[in-house]
């Protein structure tokens, strides 16, 4: 069941992904929920949350078994992340264990050598690794990027900084993406695999954000760090922008059936409160504009769900094209906002408590706009389409 919906009427899922999502939402409620209050005193989530994340097989479920994996396809890790998005912790721990997306990079440009060598890793739980894109001074204009990867013999030497990434504290492996001048007429861009211990990686401190929960964002800085051919993803210095293009594409529809199933759970919990919130002598929900303010919170959710799902499918299908994908996630990002935000006003102050996890959901969604991409450069994707 989903929080409000019947995820049995949705025809994507079979019975392999009814029981994943049976199987995350268990994980969420024991491992999670009862402990991001402490995780936030703490000023973080325990590193070791991903390896109990692997152990209740939960990481890397769209993966084939031979890296690995749980054998399932997109619409399991879909499922993981819509997991994310109902459980009231979900916005505290922000991107938390998910490392799934950074899998995909490797899964879809890495050698054999190189998917053999760190899938079976990130499954585990055992090398958290990121995508790293964002620098301090760029972050939608991707080919403003300063880090560099010279060529020195047979290795590369990495200078420059990445700004905003997710998990920065428990990192164990940066998929760096970097302009590798001189390799033809005009700068080229790798991803590198670069182990965020070796010599001349330093991790500087976390960002402090709104959302004040227990996730994790932070900056890197590279010195003249060595990293020899095998960590150049694919084996080519090139092609890293389209590369990330490509694995953008499926994640940003998976990023979308996430911010939907937050915008669900926001009205889920704002009808728990105002059907027993009593004013003017009877219940908050039985006053008719506050009524239907509900009523069009779950208009707009049911309609955006077909569309999400078709996106999925097609992702599943391997034939989701990037303006759909964009679509799919400008619009259940910029959903997110706005419903959480009126969530967040119906339960008057109580709403802004960082008490409340609907405090939480407001700010997470307006990361969530930023996140694999801004909404602008979303509707350039579209506008490409036209
Ligand atoms: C929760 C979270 C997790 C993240 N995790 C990672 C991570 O793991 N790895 C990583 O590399 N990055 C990560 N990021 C960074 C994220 O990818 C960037 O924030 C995003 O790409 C936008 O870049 P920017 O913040 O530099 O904003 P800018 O690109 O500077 O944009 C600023 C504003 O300019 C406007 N704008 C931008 N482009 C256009 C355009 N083409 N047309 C019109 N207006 C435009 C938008 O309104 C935008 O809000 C994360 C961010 C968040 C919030």
């Amino acid at each position: 069941m989903g929080v409000i919906f019947d995820h049995s009427e949705r025809d994507i899922f079979d019975e392999t992904h009814h029981r994943f999502r049976e199987q995350v939402r268990r994980f969420y409620a024991a491992e999670i929920e009862p402990n991001v209050a402490a995780w936030e005193k703490a000023g973080g989530f325990p590193r070791d949350l991903f390896r109990r994340a692997a152990a209740a097989g939960i990481l890397a479920p769209g993966l084939p078994e031979e890296y690995g994996g749980g054998g399932g396809d997109v619409l399991h890790l879909a499922v993981a992340y819509e997991e994310h998005g109902y459980s009231p912790a979900g916005a505290a721990i922000d991107s938390g264990i998910d490392t799934d997306a950074s899998a995909y990079l490797i899964y879809i440009g890495g050698t054999e050598e190189q998917k053999k060598t760190w899938l079976p890793k990130f499954a585990a739980g055992e090398v958290v690794g990121e995508g790293m894109f964002t620098e301090p001074q760029s972050g939608s204009d991707m080919a403003g990027m300063k880090t560099t990867a010279v060529r020195d013999g047979d290795h590369y030497v990495i200078n420059g900084s990445k700004a905003w990434i997710t998990n920065a504290n428990h990192l164990d492996l940066c998929l760096l993406i970097a302009c590798v001048p001189g390799t033809g007429e005009r700068p080229e861009f790798g991803v590198f695999l670069v182990d965020a211990d070796a010599p001349g990686v330093t991790k500087g401190k976390p960002f402090e954000t709104l959302i004040r929960g227990c996730g994790n964002l932070g900056e890197l800085f590279f010195d003249g760090v060595r990293v020899g051919e095998d960590r150049v993803l694919g084996g080519s210095p090139r092609g890293g922008i389209g590369l990330a293009a490509r694995s953008l594409n499926m994640t940003r529809c998976i990023y979308a059936a996430r911010s939907l199933a937050s915008c669900e759970l926001a009205l889920a919990m704002t009808l728990d409160f105002v059907k027993q919130r009593r004013a003017f002598g009877g219940r908050l929900f039985d006053l008719p504009t506050l009524k239907a303010k509900l009523a069009e919170m779950k208009m707009e959710i049911a309609v955006t769900r077909p569309f999400i799902d078709k996106c999925l499918a097609k992702a599943r299908a391997g034939v989701l094209g990037p303006a759909e994908s964009s679509m799919a996630k400008l619009w259940a990002t910029e959903l997110e906002v706005r419903i959480t935000d009126k969530c967040a006003h119906l339960h008057g102050a109580m709403g802004l408590s960082n008490e409340h996890p609907i405090s939480k959901m407001v700010a997470a969604a307006r990361a969530h706009r930023f996140a694999m991409g801004v909404s602008e450069m979303q509707l350039e994707t579209i506008m490409r389409s036209l």
